[in-house]
């Protein structure tokens, strides 16, 4: 893509569920709508292994199966798929600037549907360890790990989503868990208590990972006792939370003390013209159903302010 001069009526910021729901909405209202993809297309969804809990769809849609019928729903309609990332942004002004590697485009609204990334452990051995044992992605990854001892961090619905997935694979899964209970739903703990592979080490935190080429061991403290002790294991997968991906509109659009970006109840920021849905802007939901919601409701309100915007006097 080079530098367009073109004006186009939404350029939309990612391509997980949110950006996809507000795209299809645009389109459909006929409004010229371009998708900046960004580095995962179809938002962390895309890595998922099984949706049960998106109304209607109750069996065999993996995430890789949503995020084809995604792209073909808004192509449909008419949005385009732009295979970019945005390095940059100026979003003051009836004409918002963003910028991609590759040049940049200009619209008169903007959705912002960045979404968010898994924390960090911040450990030493993470990052080196990282693809040669560590892994934030149990369906990615999880296949690798047949007949291998793994570990699971974390001790909500994600990790424990994750842990159970892994036990097809792994000869066992401990999940470690640095408080004494898991905060995961009912049913799931119900599912991980109950399945033979999987036992808990509480009020325990990694100090280190460590290894060969590959991840062999970790170094464990008791948060309770402060007694250290090391575990064999060939995999540690990270499940400890999410962080927005609002880095690139610090200064510019306005966000809580944990980065996500402040929004109405019509998806407004505090930007005329510019919109955000989805994760970035939901520290508490976090959902396929809760971000095509948002997703919905950022492309009907932003048909709704084009729409009035042309009704007035020239
Ligand atoms: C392993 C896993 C399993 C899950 N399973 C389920 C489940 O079964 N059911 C459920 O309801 N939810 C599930 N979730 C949660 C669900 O995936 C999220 O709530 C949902 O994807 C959030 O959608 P989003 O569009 O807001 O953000 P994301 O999905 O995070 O999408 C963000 C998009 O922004 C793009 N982006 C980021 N930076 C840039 C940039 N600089 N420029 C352009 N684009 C950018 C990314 O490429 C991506 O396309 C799961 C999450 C994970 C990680």
């Amino acid at each position: 893509m080079s530098s367009d001069i073109l004006i186009h009526d939404v350029i939309v910021i990612g391509s997980g569920p949110a950006g996809m729901s507000a795209a299809l909405y645009a389109a459909r209202a006929n409004l010229d709508t371009k998708v900046i993809v960004g580095p995962q297309l179809g938002g962390q969804v895309s890595i998922t292994y099984e949706i049960d809990n998106y109304l209607g769809i109750y069996e065999d849609l993996s995430g890789e199966d949503l995020t084809k019928r995604m792209v073909a729903h808004v192509e449909k309609f008419g949005a385009e798929l732009i295979y970019d990332e945005v390095t940059g942004i100026e979003l003051d002004g009836p004409v918002k600037t963003v910028r991609t590697y590759s040049g940049e485009l200009r619209a008169r609204a903007v959705v912002v549907s960045a979404g968010a990334s898994a924390t960090l452990l911040g450990v030493p051995g993470e990052v080196e360890f990282t693809g040669r044992g560590v892994s934030y992605c149990a369906t990615c990854d999880g296949a690798f790990f047949k007949g291998h001892d793994v570990l699971v961090v974390g001790g909500g619905d994600s990790a424990m989503e994750e842990a159970l997935f892994l036990t097809r694979f792994a000869n066992t899964v401990r999940v470690i868990h640095r408080r004494d209970q898991l905060r995961a739903g009912p049913q799931l703990q119900e599912r991980v208590f109950a399945n033979p592979k999987i036992a808990f080490i509480w009020n325990t935190v990694i100090e280190s990972i460590d290894g060969d080429r590959d991840v062999t061991r970790v170094h464990v403290r008791n948060v309770e006792t402060n007694e250290t002790s090391t575990l064999d294991a060939t995999g540690v997968f990270v499940f400890i939370g999410h962080y927005p991906n609002s880095n690139l509109f610090k200064g510019i659009l306005d966000m809580d003390e944990h980065g996500y970006l402040q929004i109405d109840d019509r998806m407004r920021t505090n930007l005329a013209g510019v919109y955000a849905c989805g994760e970035i802007a939901d520290p508490t939901w976090k959902q396929i159903s809760t971000s095509v919601g948002q997703g919905a409701m950022a492309g009907m309100a932003v048909e709704t302010w084009l729409g009035a915007l042309e009704s007035l006097p020239a």
